[in-house]
């Protein structure tokens, strides 16, 4: 026997199989029904992104983007290689060959132009420039190239030119885009709306995603290499805290639609440009001075990211820690009256919260208000939710100035929450099961299962015929509500015996009896 490799999905990734899936999607589709009743739409965006994207806007000294990001090699310049394709098959004939050569040499100047030449193959370029300036003078004598064309031996000279201009094309490199699979998606709909010029468009940009991202940390429960998230994100000209309020209010409005009930929300703000620097340097100096009785990341931290220190969850580090000077005592005015103003507003609308002047967020371009949401059920693992504002994001990916606020959304946290608090909604699942027995009774199960379906009902159809005492054995084990039995009785008489499965109760019905009685039921 032939040993056969059996492949699995790769470390950290899973697959999600019904009827998990169905859980999923209704989770999907809950979040897009509340965020459109805030006035929110759908941006479907790519899974791959430049790089640098993400190291300007995360930040390339974060975990996210130096050590866990997802990255391969793109290469932006298919055309180019089929234009040097044609250059190869075009070497027997003179006219041809330069015609080709003029177009891949138009594309290789736009590329040079636009910087996606490697800087070796100035030289190249050029003596393919002298080439084809060569090249084209002599076949502009049209007896040359009739000669050169139909008797090649004639004109050793274009040919040897020709030979030498096409391996020079061959040596031609350019420099490759590196792209990466997202580990995040703001970065992306910011990148988006500059190159959509949604600033002329008019209000704020309330926009949502849903979809993978990707991430190389170390597998454990709630934590995968592929994960999946939905993200909101508001962009525009207002930072007007009630923005912030409504981001949350949807938020919770959300976790409370689909069951996460047992959460907390932790805000927090962390200044912006005018006064955290301070802050930091403050943060900093303080550290230092406790520098010996921190661990080695702690320490390495006070350097590099001393906020990160806030995050540590080493226990020894914890009453040394409760001492250290708090942003909220060191936000300037405009910050501090942002956030006494969210704070109002999400009293106003009702929504809980607890402050922690520690929460500072792992990524780098957070401004003033940040928030996470724990649920319970999922051990160390608990955030399902992180978000804040971005003010100057935007601008720093080189657009123009705009205030920014958003979250995301744990899904795959989120749903083992869920299923952890055994608040599992009862979903869809199979309504009719079609037990047909004999042949003549085959077209009349077809027809009927086409109607339910039609009428928006699950229905198995067996594609064979069965024993009446299997298929019911395996309506039962399907799941199915009803099974619904055609025999050839049925057929003579023009009727059908549904046959409730949960307690075998039978009744007969004609057909237009049958769907109203089901068309019920569905929605029961
Ligand atoms: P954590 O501190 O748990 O690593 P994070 O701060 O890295 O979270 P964010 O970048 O804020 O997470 O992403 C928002 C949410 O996405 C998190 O709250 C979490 O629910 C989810 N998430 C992040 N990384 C993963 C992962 N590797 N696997 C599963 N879910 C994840
Ligand atoms: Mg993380």
């Amino acid at each position: 026997m032939s040993e056969r490799k059996q492949f699995r999905a790769i470390k950290g990734t899973r697959d999600i199989l019904p009827p998990d899936s169905a859980l999923w999607n209704w989770f999907e589709q809950t979040a897009r029904e509340v965020f459109e009743s805030y006035n929110f739409g759908e941006i479907r965006l790519p899974i791959l992104e430049e790089v640098d994207l993400f190291a300007r806007s995360v930040g390339s000294d974060t975990d996210i983007v130096s050590k866990e990001m997802f990255t391969l090699e793109l290469r932006a310049f298919q055309e180019i290689y089929d234009l040097r394709g044609q250059l190869t098959d075009s070497v027997e004939s003179p006219v041809r060959f330069t015609g080709s050569l003029f177009q891949f040499l138009r594309a290789i100047d736009s590329a040079r132009a636009s910087d996606r030449l490697s800087r070796e193959s100035g030289s190249a370029v050029n003596q393919l420039h002298s080439a084809y300036k060569e090249l084209n003078e002599r076949i502009a004598d049209d007896r040359v190239l009739a000669e050169a064309t139909e008797r090649p031996e004639t004109h050793p000279e274009i040919h040897d030119r020709i030979r030498q201009a096409e391996a020079i094309a061959m040596e031609v490199r350019f420099s490759r885009e590196a792209a990466a699979l997202r580990p995040e998606a703001t970065a992306s709909v910011c990148r988006a709306y500059i190159e959509h010029n949604m600033q002329a468009l008019p209000g704020n940009q309330k926009l949502y995603y849903i979809g993978p991202m990707f991430r190389r940390e170390r597998p454990q429960k709630g934590r995968y290499r592929q994960f999946y998230q939905i993200g909101a994100e508001v962009l525009g000209q207002s930072d007007a805290p009630a923005i912030d309020a409504e981001v949350l209010e949807m938020l919770l409005v959300f976790f409370n639609h689909v069951g996460l009930t047992r959460t907390t929300l932790y805000v927090n703000s962390i200044g912006d440009k005018n006064c955290r620097p301070q802050y930091v340097e403050l943060l900093r100096e303080e550290l230092r001075k406790v520098k010996d009785k921190l661990k080695e990341d702690s320490q390495r931290r006070i350097e590099t990211n001393p906020l990160r220190v806030l995050d540590s969850k080493i226990p020894e580090e914890q009453p040394i820690i409760e001492t250290l000077p708090r942003i909220s005592d060191h936000l300037c005015d405009d910050c501090r009256a942002h956030f006494a103003k969210l704070k109002e507003e999400l009293n106003l609308r009702r929504i809980d919260y607890k402050e922690n002047w520690r929460l500072v967020r792992g990524l780098d371009y957070y401004t003033r208000t940040t928030f996470e949401v724990t649920a319970e059920g999922l051990g160390s693992q608990n955030a399902v939710c992180g978000g804040g504002r971005y003010d100057g994001l935007v601008e720093l990916l080189g657009g123009p100035p705009t205030k920014g606020i958003g979250f995301a959304i744990g899904t795959d946290r989120s749903i083992l929450s869920i299923e952890e608090g055994g608040n599992v909604p009862k979903l869809g699942g199979l309504a009719v099961y079609i037990a047909w027995m004999g042949q003549a009774s085959y077209p009349t199960a077809v027809n009927i299962a086409k109607k339910l379906r039609a009428a928006g009902l699950s229905v198995e159809l067996p594609p064979e015929e069965m024993k009446f005492k299997k298929s019911l054995g395996l309506a039962d084990k399907l799941g199915a509500r009803y099974a619904l039995i055609i025999g050839e009785d049925e057929v003579a008489l023009g009727t059908f015996t549904l046959k409730r499965l949960a307690d075998s109760d039978q009744k007969k019905f004609a057909e237009g009896e049958l769907l109203e009685y089901l068309e019920s039921e569905r929605r029961r």
